[in-house]
């Protein structure tokens, strides 16, 4: 179990110049994957770690949880350092793996009993029915996992990161592959652990997730850690926005004369002009486009959102 840390620390997890090169298999190259890596999660924050593919997001995470073997570096959980204190860091955290891998012949409450034996939580104080309620899984608490759908056994895993109580929580693609009425009831008791005080820290291909749910983003590129702000503040380093425009009539294309902007159509026969608020005003684009005789019908703007964002930085 966790051993007391007073006062609570500032930082959930705290990364100083972690550094992770995988050695070469055969006559491949050694690869980079963390490169020198500064990163401090605070505590208490909704925390979205985001990257494409190969960006190093579960290298990251995997030296949290004691699976891979940092090259370099520092990282500790809730004060404790995954190295020299690794008893006390890996009881402060929760993970929950991206694969669906879990032993077929256990039920839910078994699965949980035997992660808290693990963890050395004792009889009394074990959560099993509270936390299979939580997330929906107490009907099915005698059930074989193997007759569980995706989406509970994906539930079952975020379980079984709780059963020790962690401060931390870190969830490692954890919506993949599972629908939206699922997606909704497990979001809704990561928000209730959150809400408890819980740190949780989320990695996820759904930036319209990300953004809805996490106050901090960092955003992680082939190594190397090239933002980590408030979601909105994040969402405001792009000075860019879209007017739609929903012309009177079909408008013939080519549409000459805006090669400066970003021009698209969309299905509705409505057009795009994507532009840079500090270069254009709505102003100038409205007087453009009737300069080239398009009656406009409506119109809006649209702001930019974290995929657009995300586009630009790792591009
Ligand atoms: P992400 O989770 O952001 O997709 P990863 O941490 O899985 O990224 O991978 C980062 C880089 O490290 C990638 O280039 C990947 O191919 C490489 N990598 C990951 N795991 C291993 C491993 N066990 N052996 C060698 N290279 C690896």
């Amino acid at each position: 179990m966790l051993a007391p840390h007073s006062p609570p620390p500032e930082f959930a997890i705290e990364a100083r110049g972690l550094d992770k090169t995988y050695r070469a298999q055969g006559k491949g190259k050694p690869t980079h994957a963390l490169k020198s890596v500064d990163l401090a999660i605070p505590r208490g924050s909704f925390f979205g770690l985001l990257g494409p593919n190969g960006a190093g997001k579960s290298t990251f995470i995997n030296i949290l949880g004691g699976l891979v073997v940092k090259s370099g570096g520092a990282a500790s959980i809730w004060g404790h350092d995954i190295e020299t204190d690794p008893m006390n860091a890996r009881g402060a955290i929760g993970i929950v793996p991206q694969e669906l891998n879990m032993d077929p012949f256990f039920s839910p409450a078994e699965a949980l009993e035997i992660q808290a034996g693990y963890y050395g939580v004792p009889k009394g104080e074990r959560k099993t029915e509270e936390i299979l309620k939580a997330v929906g899984l107490w009907d099915k608490r005698d059930a074989y996992a193997r007759t569980l759908s995706g989406g509970m056994k994906r539930r079952l895993l975020v379980a079984k990161a709780m059963v020790h109580s962690p401060p931390v929580l870190v969830l490692d693609e954890p919506t993949a592959g599972v629908d939206v009425d699922l997606r909704r009831q497990l979001w809704d008791y990561v928000r209730s652990l959150h809400a408890r005080g819980v740190t949780i820290v989320l990695t996820t291909h759904y930036l319209e997730e990300a953004q809805e749910l996490c106050d901090t983003i960092a955003i992680i590129n082939h190594g190397e850690v090239i933002a980590c702000e408030p979601t909105p503040k994040l969402i405001s380093r792009l000075d860019q926005k879209t007017l739609v425009v929903t012309p009177q009539a079909p408008i013939a294309l080519p549409f000459p004369g805006f090669e400066d902007l970003v021009f698209a159509m969309k299905p509705t026969g409505a057009f795009t002009l994507t532009y840079r608020t500090n270069e254009h005003s709505v102003e100038e684009l409205l007087d453009r486009i009737r300069a080239a005789g398009v009656a406009i019908k409506d119109l809006s703007i649209e702001e930019p959102n974290l995929e657009d964002v995300f586009v630009e930085l790792t591009a």
